[in-house]
């Protein structure tokens, strides 16, 4: 059985050795050691002044609208994760869906303004499959109405915009370290945020609010990252340069396949160093996908419809039309794609695909 992704796993003698020091102290959570070292070595690695790890992806993003104080309509993309929309509605907030690029998949700058009114808090984008969405104009447009910027950037690990790490950019960026993502704790996330006041008020309220073991600054939850999360992502870190080399490797090789065919493929943005961290094609029509996926299921491959439904469409939001997003969701299918995935199989999916379009 193929499918869409399969989890890294680290030598288990290597996760092991380090949990070790988890049973030295004794301790599992509350930002032991191995949390404070993975936020460190992630530093050093992505090249970034602040990080905060967490239990998940989709906190961060409830913890930076709580924390911007964002209220009444969050300008949003329809194309992504549930969790993207989920956290404005959960936050107490309305997302107000603006539509998707046809070439790059993220939201269209274009028509942002468009969607602006007196109750539009902030902008909060998702950069589809580690592409990053129109930065400079976002921030632009930002600029002009007063508005807060947050960028889920869950799929973005060890992405860069114009030589420097995708998280840097907006007010706060959010990335998720599940185990179906490129770098993984199993569940996991993170909070980034450069300003340091900011960051301070991100850390608060991801502990409880707590200063001390005694003493409340304000409100929080409970989004912290324990220590068996943290010591899989420290196993995991020095593999990522094999793991990148590897899905690289493939999606050339996917490339290669499908560049005379009618697959659509997305545009990668200008000045971005991209991850490998998913591999989308778009088909002509939504039978043309069911088609294809069918006889790839036949052989169990398995990819996956990501993302789709498209999240304008979901019964607790108010309704509007995004054609571009709806289009694209129902027409795209996310190839299998990982570190072990065999050149083998590689070939037996490119070739169902070939032979059934
Ligand atoms: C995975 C994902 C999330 C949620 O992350 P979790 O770690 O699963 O909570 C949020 N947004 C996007 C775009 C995602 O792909």
């Amino acid at each position: 059985m193929i499918n869409v992704t399969k989890t890294f796993l680290p030598p288990q003698e290597e996760y092991n050795a380090i949990l070790k020091s988890a049973w030295d102290t004794g301790w599992m959570t509350n930002r032991g050691v191995l949390v404070q070292e993975l936020e460190a070595k992630l530093k050093t690695y992505l090249g970034i002044s602040n990080i905060i790890a967490t239990t998940n992806g989709t906190l961060p993003l409830q913890i930076a609208i709580k924390a911007l104080g964002l209220t009444g309509e969050i300008i949003t993309t329809p194309f992504s994760y549930v969790a993207t929309t989920s956290s404005i509605v959960w936050e107490g907030c309305k997302p107000v869906f603006v539509d998707i690029d046809p070439e790059y998949l993220t939201i269209d700058e274009t028509k942002i303004e468009a969607a602006i009114t007196a109750k539009t808090s902030a902008i909060l984008a998702t950069h589809v499959f580690g592409n990053p969405c129109a930065i400079e104009a976002i921030e632009v447009i930002a600029k002009r109405h007063d508005l807060k910027v947050v960028y889920d950037a869950a799929h973005c690990f060890g992405v860069t915009y114009n030589g420097q790490s995708i998280f840097n950019y907006g007010n706060v960026s959010t990335c998720s370290f599940h185990a179906t993502k490129l770098f993984h704790t199993g569940e996991g996330g993170a909070l980034f945020a450069k300003d340091e006041t900011l960051h301070n008020k991100f850390f608060y309220h991801h502990n409880f609010g707590h200063d001390g073991p005694e003493a409340f600054q304000g409100i929080g939850i409970n989004a912290k990252m324990s220590e068996p999360q943290a010591a899989m992502g420290l196993a995991v870190l020095p593999y990522m340069g094999e793991i990148l080399e590897e899905r690289k490797h493939i999606a050339e090789t996917y490339n290669a396949a499908f560049k005379d065919t009618t697959l659509k493929l997305f545009k990668i943005r200008e000045g971005a160093r991209w991850n490998y961290s998913y591999y989308p094609v778009v088909f002509k029509d939504e039978a043309e996908l069911l088609r294809v996926k069918a006889a790839l299921n036949q052989a169990a491959i398995f990819p996956r419809r990501y993302f789709y439904p498209s999240l304008n469409t979901l019964d607790y939001v108010e309704s509007v039309s995004c054609p571009v997003s709806e289009s694209v969701a129902s027409r795209v299918l996310c190839l299998p794609l990982y570190h072990g995935l065999q050149p083998l199989e590689v070939k037996l999916i490119t070739k169902i695909i070939l032979d059934t379009l």
